[in-house]
């Protein structure tokens, strides 16, 4: 739907302060960045994830007694989708020296180096291999790859800084200091980042960023590197993959040690055994839990399933007190509601508006003191733009960047975006784009560490799954490097556990049943099953067919 008559009014106001912000642009001028006294006041205040009742105790498990969305407590407060007393843990239907659950780009990059350690690999996904956050990210992937004004020195601070100082400084060191050779191998696979005339890669700021180091493919640079390092691991011997087969529980030795799972066959409905002698949970976020009722950027399988089946089997939860809503999601047209519109625009220079045309934050602040300020100018100060199904967001003033960078960059720089509004009968390099923050990213998760291992032996976790490499506020650019940094590392340790430390053992799910147990004496009513696999509104026939909400736990 193109803008109505009223929005377009609303448009000739930020077309009239325009030429002004440019001028006061090219001397130099940006909006005043906040202390960090202002910065905690702002996010304290608007915030969703400061707000009272925004966070609910944890009634079971390792983390009992952690305050956290009461999203995510649904999630892990939930009976298992089978009955361990039913299966047959003498009947293996696959078996493998890594299994590895899900085909984003952490799980595939764990792939590739444990296949290159040696290990037979299999890779169990929800959906399609590659439908996934990974394929969606599309404002790049921060690294220092070239020498200058940057250093991991300078990267480790901005991320420190950026998650608000609650990271694990391991995690980080080890994140900033491996992401050059990243960069590199991901050239070396074929990933075509974009580069200057004299063949040097190109790089940008994103918010919170003390130096340029975020690179690109367009703004399609998480699809350009799903797709290279799939095609990778589809091209190799010795990695096998099951697709429509999400994993809805982990399976242990006698020992105590993880030693495969149980999988869900979404086409036959019949559930499998896969014994592994390491398992990889590499299971991405949890955006469709819509924490707080905010639409969301992510893709349909974030339903936090490596979260549920993390704990179940032992390891604890960090950081998932606070969730990242990335400022720039669509409020219009109503149908592109919650789409991410990436942090690539206000690194180009674009400004954010309220209704009167006039900026209300530098637009390179982190993203949590970003969309809090959105938040703020809509709610507190009533200057926010309604749309015809009254919604309210601030204007993304993306005509800016032709008049910036010279006719024809935005097709060019933004091409993905360009295109799907010009479907809606929007040419976002005329007409400016309605924005309102939308739920992005899961900062904390499963607690893990720097060689990627969990507390549970032989069970590793890489990716959005985990929790400690971002603190409480994930920079732009750092999360596609996080999954590539820590995936590989996974791939790697995983594949010597298997060779050097895997012991066999009797197949249990005990861990199941004492869960149950807890449940049980914490009153958790008996219908409350996860993972729940796909969002409760998928359609209702597709939720029979994966027992979301009325499964009582068997095995077929
Ligand atoms: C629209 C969008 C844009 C983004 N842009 C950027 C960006 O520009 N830069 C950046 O750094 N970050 C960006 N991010 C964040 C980043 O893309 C993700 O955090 C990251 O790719 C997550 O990778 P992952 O491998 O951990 O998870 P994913 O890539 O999401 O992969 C997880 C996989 O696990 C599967 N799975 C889930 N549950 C199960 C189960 N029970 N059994 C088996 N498989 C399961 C899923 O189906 C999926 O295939 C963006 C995110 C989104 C949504």
């Amino acid at each position: 739907m193109a803008y109505t008559s009223e929005l377009k009014q609303l448009i000739r106001k930020v077309e009239q302060t325009r030429p002004l912000r440019l001028a006061k642009r090219g001397e130099g001028w940006e909006f005043p960045k906040m202390s960090l006294a202002e910065k905690e006041e702002r996010l304290r205040r608007f915030h969703p994830s400061y707000k009272d009742g925004s966070l609910q105790e944890l009634k079971v498990g390792s983390s009992k007694g952690y305050r956290l969305p009461p999203e995510i407590c649904a999630i892990l407060e939930s009976w298992s989708r089978i009955d361990p007393d039913r299966i047959d843990l003498g009947k293996i239907d696959y078996e493998t020296d890594i299994l590895i659950i899900g085909g984003g780009g952490a799980g595939t990059a764990a792939a590739l180096l444990a296949q290159e350690s040696g290990a037979d690999t299999l890779i169990a996904t929800k959906l399609r291999h590659g439908d996934a956050n990974t394929m969606m990210a599309e404002g790049g992937i921060q690294a220092v790859s070239q020498p200058g004004k940057d250093s991991p020195y300078y990267h480790y601070l901005d991320t420190l800084g950026g998650g608000h100082f609650a990271n694990i400084p391991q995690l980080v060191f080890t994140l900033v200091t491996q992401a050059p050779s990243v960069i590199q191998w991901l050239e070396g696979l074929g990933v075509m980042f974009d580069k200057k005339p004299d063949g040097n890669l190109k790089v940008f700021h994103l918010g919170g960023m003390s130096r340029k180091r975020d690179h690109v493919a367009a703004d399609i640079t998480g699809t350009e590197i799903m797709r290279t390092i799939r095609d990778e691991a589809r091209n190799r011997d010795g990695i096998r993959v099951l697709e429509f087969s999400p994993v809805v529980e982990l399976v242990l030795n006698e020992q105590g040690h993880c030693a495969g799972a149980i999988l869900y066959n979404l086409e036959t409905e019949e559930y499998f055994l896969v014994k592994a002698k390491a398992v990889i949970l590499a299971t991405g976020g949890s955006g469709r839990l819509h924490i707080g009722g905010f639409p969301t950027t992510n893709h349909y399988g974030a339903t936090g399933d490596g979260l549920v089946l993390g704990y179940r089997a032992g390891v604890g939860v960090c950081l998932l007190h606070t969730t990242q809503f990335h400022p720039t999601g669509a409020i219009f047209p109503e149908q592109a509601e919650g789409l991410l519109i990436s942090e690539k625009f206000r690194g180009a220079g674009v400004h954010l508006l309220n209704t009167d045309g006039e900026q209300f934050v530098c637009e390179t602040e982190p993203r949590d003191a970003c969309a809090s300020s959105i938040i703020r100018e809509c709610a507190r100060m009533g200057k926010g733009v309604l749309t015809p199904v009254g919604k309210v967001g601030v204007w993304l003033d993306t005509p800016m960047i032709d008049l910036l960078h010279g006719e024809g960059s935005l097709i060019k720089q933004f091409v993905g975006k360009y295109k799907l509004f010009r479907r809606y009968g929007i040419d976002i390099a005329k007409e400016p784009i309605l924005v309102y923050p939308t739920l992005h990213y899961q900062n904390g998760g499963l607690k893990f560490d720097e060689e990627g291992e969990t507390c549970v032996p032989g069970l590793y976790a890489a990716g959005e799954v985990t929790g400690g490499v971002h603190g409480e506020n994930r920079l732009g650019g750092n999360s596609l490097m996080d999954v590539l940094v820590f995936g590989r590392i996974a791939g790697k340790n995983a594949a010597l556990y298997a060779r050097e430390k895997a012991q066999g053992g009797r197949l249990t799910l005990d861990h199941v049943r004492r869960f149950h147990q807890e449940l049980k004496g914490a009153g958790v009513d008996r219908k409350k099953i996860s993972p729940i696999l796909l969002p409760d509104y998928s359609n209702p026939l597709v939720r029979d067919r994966q027992l979301t909400t009325n499964y009582e736990g068997t095995i077929r």
